[in-house]
């Protein structure tokens, strides 16, 4: 083969891969404080239902989830609302003791240990992020379904921190993070207000 040929065979390799490698470059993105690699997010402001099971007032399920909407209207510039009477939302909240969320058969078994529980009953893959040199995946969300546990051992603090942390993952906070006073953070924590980092995370793909 002579010198020219090969030349133009390398030029023509070089141009396919620059091509392939060009369509395969996703954008990037600049914050990431989860241990997940998904991440999610409404393309209009999602209703949310709920059902308040426990009559307890000792259980502020409304107070919850109406700090909730407050905390990420806040982050993401949406404009979340919260009803007990639009069944239609697509997003819907069951609030209730370990047996009444059992009875309800739409959850898998709540442990004990369960603070509360959000489903991706609608998801759908759209398309990937990078963040340095990893890949993150994105989603559009469609209806979500979950539930917070009514417990004797948990503060009012508690309460309102797991309706915050639920609907961050409703809203598209998938995984969780790490530092112990944060609200994306798993366990009975105090805090109920997100921290900075967390509001970043997600807002970046609300703005996008
Ligand atoms: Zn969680």
């Amino acid at each position: 083969m002579s010198i020219r040929k090969k030349l133009s065979i390398i030029i023509l390799v070089l141009a396919i891969l620059t091509v392939l490698t060009g369509t395969a470059i996703a954008a990037p993105i600049s914050y990431w404080y989860s241990d997940s690699d998904n991440i999610g997010k409404w393309e209009t402001s999602p209703k949310i239902w709920y059902s308040k099971i426990d009559p307890s007032g000792s259980f502020p399920m409304a107070v919850a989830l109406g700090h909730a909407k407050l905390e990420w209207n806040d982050a993401l510039g949406t404009s979340i609302a919260v009803t007990t009477n639009d069944t239609s939302a697509p997003i819907k909240f069951y609030g209730g003791t370990k047996a009444q969320i059992d009875a309800l058969n739409l959850f898998a078994p709540v442990s004990t240990t369960t603070l509360g529980m959000t489903a991706y009953t609608d998801i759908r893959r759209k398309g990937v992020y990078t963040y340095g040199s990893s890949v993150k995946t994105w989603y559009t969300h469609h209806e979500i379904n979950g539930y917070l546990v009514s417990r004797t051992d948990l503060s009012y603090n508690n309460f309102i921190k797991t309706a915050t942390h639920e609907v961050g993952h409703a809203m598209g906070w998938r995984g969780h993070s790490s530092p112990a006073n944060w609200v994306m953070t798993q366990g009975k924590i105090e805090t109920i207000t997100l921290s900075t980092e967390e509001k970043n995370h997600l807002h970046q793909i609300y703005v996008r």
